[in-house]
C-alpha cells in the first residue's frame, strides 16, 4: 500500500497505481517490516540488501551494490562517504536497484525516468540488469559521458532541449498521455527509489559501530539522497539502534536553490552555478518533506556558488578524490556552515561525495 503522506489517501501497489498522489504530493509505503531490536548480524556479500529487514522492498535485482567507503577527509576534520563507488559511477545505483526490484514485483515490463545524466544511467543499467525496458528522458546538453553510459544499455534515450525542468515536463506529459504505457521509475516521486537511498544512512551507522555523525551534508536537488538519508537514520533511532538524529545539511546550487530560498528569503546568491550540473532543480518532487526534515533534525538548506565549488572540486581531485563537479558543492557548503558557526568546531561531521569524475 502507498500512502500520502500530505492528505493520507491511500493506493494499492500495482504496475497501474498513480505516479502521484491526486492531491499532487509524492505517495510513500505505507507500511514497512519491523526491525529486530538490536541489530543482525550484518551480511555483507549482501552489499546494501543486508538492510533489507529495514525497507519496505524486497530484494529482485542487485549488482552487489553498497558498503561505500567512509574515509578521513583530508583538511576538514569531518569523514567523506565515498558514495560514487557504485556500478554506474553514483549513489542513484542505492535507489535504482530498490526501484527495479519494485518493479519485478509488480510485474513491470518497461520504465520511463527523466534525469540529468546519473538516476537516467542508473535506471538504465538495472532494467538491462533485470531484462525490463527503459526509455531515459535527458537534457539535450547532458555530459556525453552520461549520456554514453545510458545508450550503452539498449535503453532508448529521448533528448529534450531546455531546461531541467523541461525534461521532467516532457516526460511527466508522455507518461499522462498515451505516448508511452511505461512505468514512471522517477528517483524524485517513485517510493521505491527512497527506499534504496536510506540505506547510506544505515551503512554509516554500521561503519561508525552503530552511533550517528553530529552532521551529515549532503548535495541537494531533488533531495533523492537526503531524505533517503533522514530515512534511514530515523529508522535507526526508531529502532533503537542509534540515540540520535544528525543534523542534516543540503548544499543547492546557487541560482538553483528552491529550498535554501525557503529558508532564508533568498539563496543569498545572484550567481548561478551551473557547474553542478546534477542538482539544477528548481521545483523538488518532495519539497515539503525536505523542509520538514531540516526542521525536524535542527539543519539547513544553502546555496554556493560556482567559483567555490570550482575551487573545492579541483582540491578533491589532487587529494585523489575524483568526484564529478556536483558533489564539490557539499564540502564547499560545510566550509560556509564553519563560518558561519552553524557547525561548531570539533562537532563529529560526515559529508556524502556523490559522483564519479569518470563520466565528467
Ligand atoms: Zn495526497
Amino acid at each position: 500500500m502507498y500512502r500520502c503522506s500530505s492528505c493520507g489517501r491511500s493506493y494499492t501497489e500495482s504496475a497501474d497505481s498513480p505516479w502521484r498522489c491526486a492531491c499532487g504530493h509524492a505517495l510513500d509505503f505505507a507500511e514497512r517490516p519491523t526491525p529486530p531490536a538490536t541489530p543482525p548480524e550484518l551480511d555483507r556479500d549482501a552489499g546494501l540488501w543486508a538492510f533489507e529487514e529495514l525497507l519496505a522492498v524486497d530484494r529482485q535485482v542487485t549488482l552487489g551494490e553498497g558498503w561505500t567507503p567512509l574515509v578521513e577527509a583530508p583538511d576538514r576534520d569531518a569523514e567523506y562517504k565515498l558514495d560514487w563507488l557504485f556500478p554506474t559511477g553514483s549513489f542513484k545505483d542505492r535507489g535504482a536497484t530498490a526501484t527495479i526490484s519494485q518493479a519485478l514485483e509488480l510485474g513491470v515490463d518497461r520504465v520511463v525516468e527523466d534525469s540529468s545524466g546519473n538516476a537516467g544511467a542508473a535506471i538504465a543499467t538495472y532494467a538491462a540488469r533485470a531484462g525490463i525496458d527503459a526509455e531515459i528522458f535527458v537534457p539535450a546538453s547532458a555530459k556525453p559521458g552520461k549520456l554514453r553510459a545510458i545508450e550503452r544499455t539498449g535503453a532508448t534515450v529521448r533528448k529534450i532541449e531546455g531546461s531541467r525542468q523541461d525534461v521532467t515536463d516532457a516526460c511527466i506529459a508522455a507518461v499522462e498521455g498515451d505516448e508511452t504505457d511505461a512505468w514512471y521509475a522517477s528517483h524524485a516521486w517513485n517510493p521505491a527509489f527512497f527506499e534504496g537511498t536510506a540505506t547510506m544512512a544505515c551503512e554509516i551507522g554500521a561503519q561508525r559501530g552503530w552511533t550517528a555523525p553530529d552532521v551529515l551534508v549532503t548535495p541537494l536537488g531533488h533531495g533523492t539522497l537526503f531524505l533517503g538519508a533522514s530515512r534511514g537514520f530515523s529508522r535507526l533511532k526508531e529502532a533503537g539502534w542509534i540515540e540520535e538524529m544528525p543534523r542534516l545539511y543540503g548544499i543547492q546550487a546557487a541560482g538553483s536553490a528552491p529550498i535554501a530560498a525557503a529558508r532564508h528569503g533568498s539563496d543569498r546568491s545572484t550567481e548561478k552555478n551551473d557547474l553542478a550540473d546534477g542538482i539544477q532543480i528548481q521545483k523538488p518532487a518532495r519539497r515539503e518533506q525536505l523542509l520538514t526534515a531540516i526542521e525536524q533534525t535542527g539543519g539547513d538548506a544553502i546555496a554556493v556558488g560556482a567559483d567555490r565549488t570550482e575551487e573545492v572540486y579541483d582540491q578533491l581531485h589532487r587529494q585523489g578524490l575524483y568526484t564529478e563537479p556536483t558533489c564539490a558543492v557539499a564540502p564547499a557548503g560545510l566550509d560556509v556552515l564553519r563560518d558561519r558557526g552553524e557547525i561548531a568546531p570539533g562537532e563529529d561531521v560526515v559529508v556524502a561525495l556523490t559522483g564519479s569524475g569518470l563520466k565528467t
